[in-house]
């Protein structure tokens, strides 16, 4: 198993989601956490407390607005000052909207590229410094299914995940001779609220049950048919940080069962 005892892992929007399933899995490799995201203040304060109770580490929260700046870099410096070191940066807040191209709303895409893309950017600028002095670390952006292929009606999602796997590769190519690695995880349908809503407005639309929707979903894209979990994702992130992924640079790791090879 992966000891990360030690070492501080910053996850951007893990106050939900997938995010929550990253910053937990660090957790139980030992990790202190510096969470982030928002939400119902006791909803937050609530899993917090239970990474802190659950797995015997501090767990701190950031609430930094992924579409600004000064606040990001805040978060980076939140993290070190509270633990130390910030070792394990994981970029996965992200959101989506679904529309054709000529009617999709101009602050839509502006708060995707931003949050989707940006924030990664921002993040790791103002972290680099830090893991190049101490020549450890991780850096692990969430992109997607479809940051390697796409779908109709998702310009600002594909386009924002299609540039977090470049700005990986890029990353990858600067730390190559350090101790600091970058790589993106696409994950395929994973059950979260993200997809949950598109579920929810694919039932009301073509006027079918929820269940019908969901089954449609995956047969669409997924050729297991079934959805990959959280929790893989962050057995996956943690194995991302261990000796044995130390020369694993740059790439971009589908969990989608099968979507992208076809
Ligand atoms: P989610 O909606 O459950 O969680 C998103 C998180 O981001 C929440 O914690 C939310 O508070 C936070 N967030 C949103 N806007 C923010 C902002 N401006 N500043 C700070 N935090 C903000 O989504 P999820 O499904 O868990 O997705 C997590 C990541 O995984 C995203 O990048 C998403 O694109 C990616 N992803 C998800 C799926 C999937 O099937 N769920 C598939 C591929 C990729």
């Amino acid at each position: 198993m992966t000891n990360l005892k030690g070492k501080t892992a910053v996850v951007t929007g893990s106050t939900s989601g997938i995010g929550l399933a990253y910053a937990r899995a660090f957790a139980s490799a030992g990790a202190n956490v510096v969470i982030n995201g928002f939400g119902a203040p006791a909803d937050i304060e609530k899993e917090r407390s239970a990474i802190e109770t659950d797995f015997k580490v501090k767990a701190a929260y950031s609430p930094a607005d992924m579409t600004k700046h000064a606040e990001i870099a805040e978060m980076i410096a939140l993290g070190e000052k509270t633990f130390g070191s910030v070792d394990v940066l994981v970029n996965n807040a992200g959101i989506q909207f679904v529309s054709p191209i000529e009617e999709f709303p101009i602050e839509k895409w502006d708060a995707i590229i931003a949050i989707n893309l940006s924030s990664a950017f921002h993040a790791i600028r103002a972290l680099m410094p830090q893991l190049k002095i101490r020549n450890w670390g991780r850096i692990i952006n969430i992109a997607s299914a479809h940051g390697l292929v796409a779908s109709e009606h998702k310009a600002a999602y594909v386009a924002a995940k299609h540039g977090l796997i470049g700005l990986t590769k890029v990353v990858a190519l600067e730390t190559a001779t350090t101790g600091i690695t970058c790589n993106a995880i696409c994950p395929g349908w994973v059950l979260t609220p993200l997809v949950q809503k598109q579920i929810n407005d694919r039932a009301a639309q073509a006027k079918i049950s929820v269940d019908q929707a969901k089954a449609e979903l995956l047969s669409e894209k997924q050729p297991s048919k079934e959805f990959a979990t959280p929790e893989q994702m962050g057995e996956l992130a943690v194995f991302l940080c261990s000796d044995a992924a130390s020369q694993i640079r740059g790439v971009a790791i589908p969990v989608d069962g099968g979507w992208t090879a076809q």
